[in-house]
């Protein structure tokens, strides 16, 4: 796990309070959910497939519009920025995905898809295009041969490299990855996620690392959100999360990791995360129906996020539980 950044520094990445639904489909994707990350740092955003996570990345990207809420990006909110200013913005974020092919292209060599987003953003001139590319490719631990190559003629882990030197070319601030390593098996997991660690730490990049597995968010994230049914159950900072998760949906997450430790845990499996549609009430908690520990009001009555207090005071930074177990009793020891 990685060290955990103390809370001093300003956050790069605000959400606050982001709502989306997907009216056609009737379905609620993103739903009243905050965080921050903080400059340097790396928030491990966990949960099943379908519950939000991606459509966090796209609307951090703009390339979805929410319903409601904020996102600031270095303080400025990227709903209210024009296109000059969200294209300069967009030079500053970059988005990894699961699939390298995604942001690969098949008829292009290496060299000329690390090429686009330098001529995209107008960055240097042709020399020194040519110069970052050699660069950014021995920087992820690659050939300078493999710019001749086209995707096909390289190994997925060597595609994923790609990807994100690509990501990384234009000197971005945040860097996310969406389940950027989950289709790689679990040795050129290892490699990719201790190559985003060096990098992290030699370029000082904040990272949104999202992912449906917890063993590979306890190896690089500082601070851990968990996300159900397009809601944010548990933030805490991830020594807190590892070693005393509170909300039953993290204990059970958990517990199921430390079982199969140190293999990785495909949180579809469990099959409880199935979406919650837009006619369905929020005016309970949304994880009762899978909830070994669920009392009476649980089905009547939406949980608030609480704070944990720390009988001493946490150094690393606020614990939230939106859980009805904590309304009473929010005291835990360090
Ligand atoms: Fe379980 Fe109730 Fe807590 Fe929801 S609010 S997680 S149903 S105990």
């Amino acid at each position: 796990m990685s060290t955990p950044t103390p809370p001093t520094k300003p956050p790069l990445l605000e959400v606050r309070n982001l709502s989306l639904s997907f009216h056609q489909q009737e379905q609620v994707a993103i739903d009243r959910v905050s965080f921050s990350i903080t400059a340097g740092s790396t928030l491990g955003l966990v949960g099943a497939s379908g519950a939000g996570k991606s459509s966090i990345a796209r609307a951090i990207m703009r390339l979805i519009k929410p319903d409601s809420g904020e996102i600031l990006f270095k303080g400025k909110n990227i709903f209210m920025m024009n296109s000059q200013q969200m294209m300069a913005t967009r030079q500053r974020m970059q988005l990894v995905f699961q699939e390298p092919f995604t942001s690969l292209s098949p008829r292009r060599t290496i060299e000329q898809s690390l090429l686009e987003p330098l001529q995209h953003f107008a960055i240097g001139d042709t020399n020194s295009r040519q110069e970052k590319t050699r660069q950014i490719i021995q920087t992820v631990g690659l050939d300078h041969d493999v710019l001749r190559r086209y995707p096909h003629q390289l190994s997925s882990g060597q595609q994923q490299r790609i990807a994100i030197a690509r990501a990384l070319i234009t000197s971005p601030d945040l860097l996310i990855a969406d389940e950027a390593v989950a289709s790689l098996d679990v040795s050129i997991q290892a490699q990719i996620i201790q190559l985003i660690q060096s990098l992290q730490e030699e370029l000082g990049i904040t990272l949104l690392f999202i992912s449906h597995d917890l063993a590979v968010i306890r190896q690089i994230a500082n601070d851990v959100a968990v996300m159900y049914q397009g809601q944010l159950l548990e933030q805490s900072p991830a020594d807190t999360f590892f070693s005393k998760p509170n909300h039953p949906y993290s204990k059970t997450l958990l517990s199921f990791t430390n079982n199969k430790a140190p293999t990785s845990l495909p949180v579809e499996n469990w099959r409880l995360d199935r979406g919650r549609t837009t006619a369905e009430t929020t005016s309970n908690c949304v994880f009762a129906r899978s909830c070994q520990v669920k009392m009476p009001i649980c089905d009547q009555l939406e949980p608030a996020s609480h704070q944990i207090q720390y009988r001493n005071q946490h150094p690393l930074g606020p614990h939230y539980v939106k859980c009805h177990l904590y309304e009473e009793v929010n005291t835990n020891d360090t």
